[in-house]
């Protein structure tokens, strides 16, 4: 299957804050139909396209400084502008940035300090009210709840490109009809992506948590399907995945369009190997003394509207049985006759810290 894709170019990066979204969203005012406002009350935008039976709600950006899937999105909103809306059965219900305040911010939580992705039973937050809302209203057939996963989850000895997860709806993980379903769509999308990332897919841990979202919906009986882009090689903001991500909610999409969903295929999900929390960004190797090593991991900033990569040493309590994305040689970074992983922390750290300075 040709999957047809076009970059938004007005967003790139990982920051990318409400007032960006704004701009970006003019151009498609025609699909706007209402908004919700955060806690600090920023608009939240509601999408609807096309008019199909089947009604598909699809959000991101729940988390603030989780862009990727936001991108993916106006990607979308680009292909759908320039080459007309494919999905004839569908319409789409899109939410492309829940949390405003959290994506200005540069954070996980919303303008409260709270975690809108365990509020689903409290629905404490003006977010996770309209969330809500549109959701008993619509009533959807399947819902994508869209995320980033951070750079230290792997597949096997690959970093996780993508994860997916059929949410759990009872403490013993039970695989009931709902779950089957989306793990019947996961499937079709993770057959796509192993075409061209073969091995960087993963399955996401599912236990049972009914305060998230996905757990939530799926215990009121809607297929959904969580996805968490993550980090593919060298690809610090994302843009590779970006696309990735694009491409695979379209292949989904497309297979709700094409197909009355059933419960056939939903064993292969089972198949998709499950993401380990085993990545760290940097080793750092003593060439004399090979068993000392230290882990480096860069933390994000927002520094303007930038975001910075700050190196930072793992601490050995972590444990030291990491992979990492970039592996060097401590003689690669110090000349001197008397290095040592331990004396030489702080050029370890400039020499990390110049490396990623503009990526
Ligand atoms: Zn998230």
């Amino acid at each position: 299957m040709e999957v047809p894709y076009y970059k938004e170019t007005r967003v790139e990066g990982k920051y990318l804050p409400y007032g960006l979204l704004e701009t970006v969203l003019k151009d498609y005012e025609h699909w706007n139909i209402s908004e919700g406002f955060s806690e600090k009350l920023y608009p939240i935008p509601l999408y609807r396209i096309g008019e199909g039976k089947k009604c598909i709600l699809l959000w991101s950006q729940m988390h603030g400084n989780e862009s990727t899937t936001t991108r993916a999105l106006l990607d979308l909103f680009k292909l759908f502008a320039e080459e007309g809306y494919p999905f004839n059965n569908c319409q789409l219900y899109i939410i492309p940035m829940l949390n405003p305040d959290g994506a200005i911010q540069y954070t996980r939580v919303n303008g409260n300090g709270v975690d809108l992705n365990r509020d689903a039973v409290a629905l404490s937050q003006r977010e996770s009210q309209f969330l809500r809302s549109v959701y008993n209203r619509m009533r959807p057939h399947f819902c994508f709840n869209l995320h980033d996963q951070r750079t230290i989850f792997g597949v096997g000895d690959k970093p996780a490109t993508v994860s997916f997860l059929a949410p759990a709806v009872d403490e013993d993980r039970n695989v009931t009809e709902v779950r089957k379903k989306a793990a019947t769509i996961i499937t079709k999308m993770n057959n796509y992506l192993q075409l061209s990332i073969n091995g960087f897919v993963g399955r996401f841990d599912d236990s049972f948590n009914p305060n998230c979202t996905g757990d939530q919906y799926s215990l009121l009986g809607t297929p959904t399907i969580l996805i968490e882009s993550g980090f593919y090689p060298g690809d610090y903001q994302r843009e590779q995945t970006r696309k990735y991500i694009a491409q695979a909610l379209y292949v989904g999409l497309s297979y709700i369009n094409d197909n009355k969903v059933g419960t056939e295929g939903w064993k292969h999900y089972l198949e998709i190997p499950e993401n380990k929390k085993c990545f760290r960004d940097y080793c750092i190797v003593d060439d004399k003394n090979p068993d000392d090593k230290i882990f480096v991991q860069l933390e994000e900033v927002l520094e303007g509207n930038k975001i910075i990569f700050i190196p930072k040493p793992v601490p050995e309590s972590e444990g030291k049985d990491f992979l990492a994305h970039k592996t060097y040689q401590l003689s690669e970074i110090c000349l001197g006759n008397n290095c040592n992983i331990r004396s030489c922390i702080p050029d370890i750290l400039a020499y990390i810290r110049k490396e990623v300075e503009n990526i």
